[in-house]
């Protein structure tokens, strides 16, 4: 059968699962599902045949049962902004995009809520928020990002770990579609989560490897109240010290603690019409059910900073400032690209609590010795309070594909060679694709046959989302 006709067999067969309507071969759907965040344009070659919106289980089901018998590889797509290049398509197949499948329902009774893969992070928020309830999942895409993505990544998004933890210690329970196509529901309906083996955790953070979330059950979290307090010091130094502090004096961790280096807050501050500060910034947000534990928690967090001679260290009240001081925060990235008139380069590195000083410092002189970006201003900030941090470097419009990928694969080795340095990894844009070679240095080759062995016994025949533990360049 020529390529043509097996494409337009392929074609005809996903709309007679989902409608005609549903199935897109257009060309501008194609690229737009074959993007992610990486600074350079989709792969020519890796095209999709076509694009899939299933509405249910069942549509999946169907076409990962074809996918299997034809032996064509299919791509899941929620909204394609994972940093690691593991939402783009690694080479010619079906992209199944999750958008329809929005289903979301909060059981009051049973104290849990379910979503559908195609549901947004914000979406989710905004439905809890009404019923007086929090989504423990704040990412800086929230507005875009879906349930599925943040299921399959696991991802601790702005949240520091050993404050309110990932996502995946609130799930209860996932309904998959395996690669080959059956249909299973793993965990519970009750709230205790399963001692022992809990098929749940193979898929919660399965970087998209061994099925497709339909469905993800979390428990309900009531709402939290926050008290907010920020901190300027001239050095960085003074600043890991503080957090340090903040684990071995026992305070209780904060939800967010935020930093950002005086470039980047300065650039921030500016576009909210906010006067810049005189130093590097540092921010953090407690939480309680109670504002009085809140406010009591900050306080004892700025007098853990104090300590370190801060040039000011106080609590935020002013609701307006703080909004904007936040949204200087989360806007970072749109603030960096549309002031410097450039593309996004960035990666995430994570140090440990022993050394976290040496690494902070390795953190601000990340660039040095590597060709190009070392000749750039490396903008750095992180989260923090979780140990992690983002260097950034903006790179002019007119520098080519082929050049930016060399650069992002630069980054990504000088990425891995940080955190096997640490003894850590990245928490939160998975652990494949661009950094398969990192799995390798810090985990062994015999952890990575055995992902890649737990993979076929999921997929025999490699169909799901094929090349992202094979990895990126
Ligand atoms: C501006 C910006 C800011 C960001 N800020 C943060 C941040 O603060 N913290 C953070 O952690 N991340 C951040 N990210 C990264 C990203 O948004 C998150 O990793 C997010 O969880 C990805 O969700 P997504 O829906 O876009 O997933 P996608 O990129 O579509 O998919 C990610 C992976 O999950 C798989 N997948 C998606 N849906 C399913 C499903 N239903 N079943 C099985 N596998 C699936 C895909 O195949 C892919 O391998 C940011 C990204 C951008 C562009």
């Amino acid at each position: 059968m020529s390529g043509n006709s097996k494409e337009k067999k392929i074609i005809s067969f996903l709309e007679s699962v989902v409608g005609s309507e549903n199935v897109t071969t257009s060309m501008f759907e194609k690229i737009k599902q074959s993007v992610d965040a990486f600074p350079y344009h989709a792969d020519k070659d890796n095209l999709p045949i076509a694009v899939v919106l299933p509405e249910t289980k069942e549509h999946i089901s169907e076409i990962l049962k074809y996918a299997n018998k034809e032996k064509i590889p299919v791509y899941v797509r929620g909204s394609g902004t994972q940093l690691i290049g593991a939402s783009r398509p690694h080479t010619s197949g079906i992209v199944i995009f999750t958008s329809r499948m929005k289903s979301f329902e909060i059981k009051e009774d049973y104290g849990y809520f379910e979503a559908g893969p195609g549901v947004r992070n914000a979406e989710a928020m905004d439905m809890l928020a009404e019923k007086g309830y929090f989504l423990p999942l704040v990412i800086g895409s929230k507005f875009i990002a879906s349930m599925g993505g943040a299921t399959s990544n696991n991802t601790s998004a702005h949240l520091v770990d050993t404050g309110i933890g990932k996502p995946g210690d609130y799930i209860l329970a996932v309904e998959m579609v395996l690669p080959t196509g059956e249909i299973i529901e793993t965990g519970t309906h009750g709230l205790r989560r399963p001692a022992g083996t809990d098929l749940t955790r193979w898929f919660v953070g399965g970087d998209g490897l061994f099925g497709v979330v339909t469905k993800t059950r979390m428990r309900l979290v009531p709402m939290i109240q926050y008290a907010y307090g920020i901190a300027c010091f001239s050095e960085l130094g003074p600043i890991a010290r503080g957090v340090k502090r903040m684990y071995l004096e026992k305070k209780a961790p904060p939800i967010f603690t935020e930093f950002l280096d005086h470039n980047v807050a300065t650039i921030g501050y500016t576009n909210k019409g906010l006067e810049p500060p005189p130093g590097h910034v540092i921010f953090f947000v407690s939480y309680d059910r109670e504002k009085e534990a809140a406010d009591k928690k900050m306080e004892m967090l700025i007098d853990v900073f104090k300590k370190e001679k801060p040039i000011y260290a106080h609590p935020v009240t002013d609701m307006d400032q703080w909004k904007k001081i936040w949204t200087a925060r989360e806007s970072t990235i749109p603030f960096l690209m549309n002031s410097l008139k450039g593309r996004l380069l960035v990666c995430e590195i994570v140090g440990n609590l022993a050394r976290f000083e040496e690494a902070m410092e390795e953190g601000a002189n990340f660039n040095k010795g590597i060709p190009y970006l070392e000749d750039l201003t490396n903008y750095l900030f992180g989260h923090i309070g979780a140990l992690a941090f983002h260097p950034s470097f903006i790179i002019p419009p007119d520098l080519g594909d082929e050049r930016m990928r060399e650069l992002s694969t630069l980054l990504f080795k000088r990425e891995a060679e940080f955190n096997t340095k640490y003894g850590t990894c990245g928490g939160e844009w998975g652990q494949f694709s661009k950094r398969k070679d990192f799995f390798v240095m810090r985990y062994g080759e015999a952890s990575y046959e055995l992902v890649k062995k737990i993979k076929a016994v999921f997929d025999p025949n490699n169909i799901l989302n094929p090349g992202v533990l094979e990895g990126y360049r």
